[in-house]
C-alpha cells in the first residue's frame, strides 16, 4: 500500500542502472561478474522496496541504507554465491533427524565416496570376465552375509549388541528363506522400494493391508497413495485398532497378489488392540501361496534391546520369520546413505530387478560406495565406525560428562547454563515411544526468550540446532560430534555479550 510518505521514499530509490554506476558497485564486477552484480543489486533494491512498503524504513533509515548500498550488494553476492546446503550442528538429540539429513556417514564411507567419485570404477564391470557386470553385486554380497542367521549371531556378539531376533521370529525359523537364497537390491529411498515392489508383485491385483497400518510417514508418503501409484488395488481389512489373521483370510480372492504388513513407525496404537502376528501371517501366506511383504521402514540390522530400545523389528526377524520381501531405508537405523533396500527371496528380487521402473529408481555409484563401506563396518563388527550407532550407544553419563565440560568452558555473563536430565530419541520413525536417557545443557538468558536464543544459535557459524522445551533451550550433545564441542563453546560464549 502506497501512502504519500512512502511514494516520497520510493522516488528516492535509485534504478538498477544507477546502482551499477556507483563506483564501489561497478568494481564488484571484476570479482563476481557483471550479471551477478546486476542480480545482486536487484535483490537489494527489491528488499528496500519491500521494507518501505511495510513501513520499516523512514527517510533517515533509507538515506543510511543508500550510503551502504555497495556493501549490501556485496553481502548479497557473497550469500548468493556460497553454498546453500551446509553443515549444521545437531544438538536436538534426535539421532535420525529427517530435516537435518538423517544419518551422517562414517569416515570410511566418505573416503570410499571420494575415491569412487574422483575416478572411474568397476560399477557395472566384471573385472574377471572383462564384461558388463551388475551394480547390485557390490552390496548384495554383503547383505547376504549380514542377513544369514549364523553370520548375524557372530556379527553382533563382540559388539555388546544382540542379533535382531525376537522370540516371535525364533518360533518360525524354519519358515524363513534359506540364507543362500536371500538377495538385496537398492533404489533411491524406501518410498521407491515400496512403490517398485508393489508395482512388480501386484500391479492390477489386490494387496491386503490392515486398517491399522495405513500409515502416513513424514513428507507425504502415504500407503494408500503409493499403492494407487503402483497400480495395485488396496484391500483394507480389520479396524484401526484390531485386525485378526481371519480378516486377511476372508479377504483373499483370486485377485489377491500380496499380503502387506507395514511397520507403524511414527506412532503406536495402545489399549484395546490386536494385530495378526508375523507367524500367523506367514502361515496364511504359505497356505494360500500368496507372497507376504513387509515395509519395515527403519530397517535395523542389529537388535536394539541391548541399548534399551524395545519392539523395533529387525530385518533379520522378518526374513527369518518367513516374510518373502522386506523393504527398509538405508539412512535410518542402518546408518548409511539415503537408499531404499529390498531384501528377500532371490526369485522375488530378480522379478523386481527386471521391472523397468528399477532403472528409473536405481541409485548412483556414490550411494553404492557409501552403502558398501557402511555394510563392511557391520561385517567387521566395527559398529563404532557408524556414527548413528555410536550415538545410540553413548550412555547418559558419557553425554553428561561432555555437557559438564562445555558448561564449565562457557564464559557467558548473561547466559545461565545448567545440566539437566533429558531424553534423546531415535527419530526417523523408529521406535516412537522409546527414548534414550541423556543429560543436556539447559540454557536461559535474561532478556531473551528461549525462541530468540534458539534463533541466535541457528545464526551462528556453523548453525547450531537446539530444542526448546519449557522455556529453556536444550542442547543434547549425544548428536553433536565430540570435535564440535569446541564450536558449541565458542557459539555460547559469543551469542550473549
Ligand atoms: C520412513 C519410512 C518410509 C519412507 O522411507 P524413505 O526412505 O524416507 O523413503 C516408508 N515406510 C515406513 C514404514 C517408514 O518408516
Amino acid at each position: 500500500m502506497k501512502t504519500a510518505a512512502s511514494s516520497e521514499l520510493f522516488r528516492k530509490l535509485p534504478s538498477v542502472d544507477d546502482v551499477m554506476h556507483v563506483r564501489a558497485v561497478a568494481e564488484l564486477a571484476a570479482n563476481y561478474g557483471h550479471d551477478s552484480v546486476v542480480d545482486g543489486a536487484r535483490v537489494v533494491l527489491a528488499r528496500l522496496r519491500q521494507e518501505i512498503t511495510s513501513g520499516l524504513l523512514d527517510s533517515d533509515a533509507l538515506e543510511l541504507a543508500l550510503t551502504g548500498l555497495a556493501g549490501a550488494v556485496e553481502k548479497q553476492l557473497r550469500q548468493a554465491l556460497s553454498y546453500s546446503l551446509r553443515p549444521v550442528i545437531n544438538a536436538t538429540g534426535v539421532i535420525l533427524h529427517t530435516n537435518l539429513g538423517r544419518a551422517p556417514l562414517g569416515e570410511a564411507a566418505i573416503e570410499h565416496i571420494r575415491e569412487t567419485a574422483a575416478s572411474y570404477s568397476n560399477l557395472e564391470f566384471d573385472l574377471a570376465a572383462g564384461a558388463r557386470g551388475k551394480r547390485d553385486v557390490h552390496v548384495d554380497r554383503l547383505f547376504r552375509r549380514l542377513l544369514t542367521n549364523d553370520a548375524a549371531g557372530t556379527l553382533i556378539e563382540g559388539a555388546g549388541l544382540r542379533p535382531g531376533g525376537t522370540a516371535e521370529a525364533a518360533v518360525s525359523t524354519r519358515a524363513g528363506i534359506a540364507p543362500s537364497e536371500i538377495a538385496t537390491i537398492a533404489v533411491n529411498n524406501n518410498a521407491a522400494a515400496v512403490l517398485l515392489a508393489l508395482n512388480t508383485l501386484a500391479d492390477g491385483g489386490e494387496v491386503i493391508v490392515s486398517r491399522g497400518e495405513l500409515v502416513e510417514i513424514g513428507g507425504s508418503f502415504r500407503i494408500p497413495d503409493v499403492m494407487a501409484k503402483s497400480g495395485a488395488i488396496l484391500r483394507e481389512v480389520g479396524t484401526t485398532n484390531r485386525t485378526r489373521v481371519s480378516d486377511y483370510e476372508q479377504a483373499i480372492t483370486e485377485r489377491t497378489r500380496l499380503l502387506l504388513r507395514v511397520h507403524r513407525s511414527n506412532f503406536e496404537i495402545t489399549g484395546f488392540t490386536e494385530q495378526a502376528s508375523m507367524v500367523e501371517l506367514v502361515t496364511l501366506a504359505r497356505k494360500r501361496s500368496i507372497p507376504l511383504m513387509e515395509d519395515l521402514g527403519s530397517g535395523a540390522l542389529l537388535d536394539l534391546r541391548s541399548i534399551g530400545i524395545e519392539g523395533e523389528p529387525g530385518v533379520l526377524d522378518s526374513l527369518r520369520g518367513g516374510v518373502d520381501i522386506v523393504t527398509y531405508s538405508g539412512d535410518k537405523l542402518l546408518g548409511g546413505p539415503q537408499a531404499g533396500l529390498i531384501s528377500g527371496g532371490s526369485e522375488f528380487i530378480a522379478r523386481i530387478r527386471s521391472n523397468s521402473l528399477f532403472r528409473a529408481l536405481r541409485v548412483d555409484k556414490l550411494i553404492y560406495a557409501a552403502l558398501e563401506a557402511t555394510l563392511l563396518a557391520y561385517v567387521r563388527r566395527d559398529h563404532d565406525a557408524i556414527p548413528t550407532l555410536r550415538m545410540m550407544r553413548l550412555t547418559k553419563e558419557e553425554v553428561g560428562e561432555r555437557a559438564a565440560k562445555v558448561a564449565a568452558r562457557v564464559d557467558g555473563s548473561k547466559l545461565k547454563v545448567e545440566i539437566v536430565d533429558g531424553e534423546s530419541i531415535l527419530g526417523g520413525g523408529a521406535a516412537p515411544s522409546s527414548v534414550l536417557p541423556t543429560r543436556a545443557l539447559a540454557l536461559t538468558c535474561e532478556g531473551l526468550s528461549a525462541d530468540e536464543l534458539a534463533a541466535r544459535l541457528r545464526g551462528s557459524e556453523p548453525p547450531i540446532i537446539a530444542r526448546v522445551e519449557e522455556g529453556r533451550v536444550l542442547l543434547d550433545l549425544r548428536t553433536v560430534f565430540p570435535e564440535q564441542d569446541a564450536a558449541v563453546v565458542a557459539a555460547l560464549t559469543r551469542i550473549v555479550v
